[in-house]
C-alpha cells in the first residue's frame, strides 16, 4: 500500500506521527521562502508544508502544478492557534514534507478544481472523470454507496436474497418504449433491454424464492425529463405469502432505518392516504405534505351560474372545478398573478381565475377579482366559506378537464409553496394506496396504471364488468412530492391475469406471444406474491439535496439520452451492421 492515511482523515490525534500521503494536487502556494500544497484524495484535503531546509523536496515541490498526482511522507503537526482551517476535516494540522514522489504529471485541467467555478454541465459530463475529483461530487456518490450498503444489510438481515435477472431479455412493460438489441444469430430478431426485473421477480416467487432483491438496472427509452435517465436503478423487491400491510411495513422500516443511520433523521409511521384523497386535496398522487395549501372542489357551487367558463366543467362529470386558497397572499402583483396564469398554461389550462379577498365584511365590494360578478353572492359566499377565506387571502380557480385541473393546481400548489416559502417541515413521507387498476387513453382505451401484473381489489368478473372503476392492491411510497418506490400485490391466478389483458385489449395470441411464459408459470404453482421497487437515483437525490439526478450518478446521460465523453450512441461499421443483418435507410453523415 502507497499512503497510510486519506488526507481527510488526518486530525490532532495523529500529532508528531509519520504518515504518507497520495493524491492530488489541489492547490499550491508560495509564501515567502515557504510552499504549501494541499493534496486532495477522495477523502477530503490535507495542507502539506515544505520548507527551503529539505533542499531537493523544496525543489520538487516548487515544480509540481495542480493535478500532478504525488506521493508525501511528512509529519503531522498542530497548525499555530491563528492558521486553523474549521472547513476542513483536517484543518487542526497540517503536514511538514520530508519526500515528494510525482506518481504523474497533469496538464492544466478543463475547468479548475481548487476554487468553485461554475462550469457548463456539457464540460463537466465531457470531462466527468475531473469533475468527479471535486469534493462536492465525491461525496455524493459516497453516500450514494453508504444508502445502497444501508439497504442491502437491511436486506440481508431481512432474509432476502440478492439474485440477478438478464439485460438481454423480452420486453417488460412498465409504460415506456424498449431499448432493442439486435441478434446476431436470429436474423431479423431483437432482445429488449428490461424496463425492469418485473416478470423475472415474479417468476422468482413461482420458484419459491420468497424474498427477493437486486439492485438492478433499468432502461426505459422515453422523451427525458429533469429527472429522468435511460438507464437508472432500482432497488427491487418481491416477496411471497405477505400481504400489502406486511410489505409496507418492511420496506417503510427499511427506509426508516436508512435515514436514521445515513443522515440521523427519524421519521414516525408514515400516513396512509388513498389515491383518491390525494387527486382531491392536492392534485398529484404523490403530494407533498410539507406544503400546507390544499384544493377544495366547489363544482357543486356553480352548477347554476351564468358564467360558462365555470358552469360548463361544474356539469360535467370528467370535469373538475377547483379552488385553492392561499393564506396572506391578496397582495400579490399583478405582474406575479400573470407569471402564474403563465404557468397553469404549460398543464394546458386556459387561464388562472381568482379572487383577492381584501375585506369580507364588505360583500362584493371587499373582494378584487375579474370573475365575482358572474357569481351570485350567495355562491361566493359559500366559496369563501368553503375554503376558509380570510382577509388577506388570494383564491385560486380551475375550472377544466378533472386532468388539466389536478395538474394544473396541483403545480400550482407546488410552485406556490416553494416561493411563498409555505413547506413546515423538512421530511414528509406518506403511502398513497388504492389506486385505480387503469387510466383511460384519449382514445377511451384503457391502460395499466402501474403494470398489467397488478392485482385489482375485486373478482375477475367485477373487474371486466367495470374495468374503469377498478381499484387495484398498488401502493407507492412518496417523499416530499417524489414518488421513492411502488409496487403491488401481483395476479397470481392465471384466469385473473387473462382477464387484465382482456381489459387492455391484448388477445389471446398476443398473450401467449409475449407472456406464454408468464402464463404457464401460473399454472405451475404461483403463490400469492408482490413488492415493489424503489428508484435508487431519486432516493439519492433527495438524501442529498442534489438538483438533477445527474449529480448522483456517476456517469449519466444528457438531456438527450448521449454520452458526450464517450461520445455514445455512435456509428458502427458496416462490417457490424451486415452481421447484424441490418441495413440502414440513410447513411449516417460522416462525423
Ligand atoms: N416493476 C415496477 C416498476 O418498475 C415496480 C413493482 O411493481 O415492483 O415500477
Amino acid at each position: 500500500m502507497m499512503r497510510s492515511h486519506y488526507c481527510g482523515q488526518l486530525n490532532e490525534r495523529l500529532d508528531g506521527q509519520e504518515i504518507t500521503l497520495c493524491g492530488w494536487v489541489h492547490r499550491r502556494r508560495d509564501h515567502g521562502g515557504v510552499i504549501f500544497l494541499d493534496i486532495r484524495d477522495r477523502e477530503g484535503l490535507a495542507q502539506v508544508v515544505f520548507d527551503p531546509d529539505r533542499e531537493e523536496t523544496f525543489a520538487k515541490a516548487d515544480r509540481v502544478r495542480s493535478e500532478y498526482v504525488v506521493k508525501v511522507t511528512g509529519k503531522v503537526r498542530l497548525r499555530p492557534a491563528g492558521a486553523v482551517n474549521p472547513n476542513m476535516a483536517s484543518g487542526a494540522i497540517e503536514v511538514l514534507g520530508y519526500e515528494l514522489e510525482v506518481l504523474n504529471q497533469a496538464e492544466t485541467p478543463p475547468f479548475p478544481l481548487d476554487e468553485y467555478s461554475d462550469v457548463g454541465e456539457e464540460t463537466r459530463l465531457r470531462y466527468r472523470f475531473i469533475d468527479l475529483r471535486r469534493p462536492e461530487m465525491a461525496a455524493k456518490l459516497k453516500l450514494r454507496s453508504r444508502i445502497t450498503s444501508s439497504i442491502r444489510r437491511y436486506l440481508d438481515e431481512n432474509g432476502f436474497l440478492d439474485v440477478e435477472t438478464p439485460i438481454l431479455t423480452r420486453a417488460t412493460p412498465e409504460g415506456a418504449r424498449d431499448y432493442l438489441v439486435p441478434s446476431r444469430t436470429h436474423p431479423g430478431s431483437f432482445f429488449a433491454l428490461p424496463q425492469s426485473p418485473q416478470l423475472f421477480k415474479q417468476l422468482l416467487m413461482v420458484a419459491g424464492f420468497d424474498r427477493y432483491y437486486q439492485i438492478a438496472k433499468c432502461f426505459r427509452d422515453e422523451d427525458l425529463r429533469a429527472d429522468r435517465q435511460p438507464e437508472f436503478t432500482q432497488i427491487d423487491i418481491e416477496t411471497s405469502f405477505l400481504d400489502e400491510a406486511d410489505i409496507m411495513g418492511l420496506t417503510e422500516k427499511m427506509v426508516r432505518q436508512l435515514f436514521k443511520e445515513v443522515l440521523d433523521v427519524e421519521f414516525g409511521d408514515f400516513p396512509h392516504m388513498t389515491f383518491e384523497e390525494a387527486m382531491r386535496r392536492y392534485g398529484s398522487d404523490k403530494p407533498d405534505l410539507r406544503n400546507p395549501l390544499e384544493l377544495v372542489d366547489v363544482e357543486d357551487l356553480l352548477k347554476d351560474v351564468d358564467f360558462k367558463v365555470f358552469a360548463g366543467p361544474a356539469n360535467d362529470p370528467k370535469c373538475r372545478v377547483t379552488a385553492l386558497r392561499v393564506p396572506g397572499a391578496a397582495s400579490m402583483p399583478r405582474k406575479q398573478i400573470d407569471d402564474y396564469t403563465k404557468y397553469v398554461g404549460i398543464f394546458g389550462a386556459k387561464g388562472l381565475a381568482y379572487i383577492k379577498v381584501n375585506a369580507r365584511a364588505q360583500g362584493v365590494e371587499g373582494l378584487q377579482s375579474p370573475i365575482v360578478k358572474n357569481i351570485a353572492e350567495p355562491n361566493l359566499n359559500a366559496i369563501l366559506d368553503r375554503v376558509g377565506a380570510q382577509d388577506g387571502d388570494i383564491v385560486f380557480f380551475g375550472a377544466d378537464k378533472a386532468k388539466v385541473v389536478s395538474d394544473a393546481l396541483g403545480g400550482l400548489r407546488i410552485k406556490l409553496g416553494h416561493d411563498l416559502n409555505l413547506l413546515t417541515k423538512e421530511w414528509a413521507p406518506l403511502w398513497v394506496v388504492d389506486f385505480p387498476m387503469f387510466e383511460e387513453n384519449d382514445d377511451g382505451s384503457l391502460s395499466a396504471l402501474h403494470h398489467p401484473f397488478t392485482s385489482p381489489k375485486c373478482s375477475a368478473v367485477e373487474l371486466e364488468a367495470g374495468p374503469a372503476g377498478a381499484l387495484s392492491r398498488a401502493y407507492d411510497m412518496v417523499l416530499n412530492g417524489t414518488e421513492l418506490g411502488g409496487g403491488s400485490i401481483r395476479i397470481h391466478d392465471k384466469g385473473m391475469q387473462q382477464a387484465v389483458f382482456r381489459v387492455l385489449g391484448i388477445g389471446e395470441e398476443e398473450q401467449q406471444e409475449k407472456f406464454g411464459f408468464l402464463l404457464d408459470a401460473l399454472k405451475y404453482g404461483a403463490p400469492p406474491h408482490g413488492g415493489l421497487a424503489f428508484g435508487l437515483d431519486r432516493l439519492v437525490m433527495l438524501m442529498t439535496g442534489a438538483a438533477s439526478i445527474r449529480e448522483v450518478i456517476a456517469f449519466p446521460k444528457t438531456q438527450s439520452a448521449a454520452d458526450v465523453m464517450t461520445q455514445a450512441p455512435g456509428v458502427v461499421d458496416a462490417k457490424a451492421l451486415r452481421e447484424l443483418h441490418i441495413r440502414l435507410r440513410e447513411q449516417p453523415k460522416a462525423e
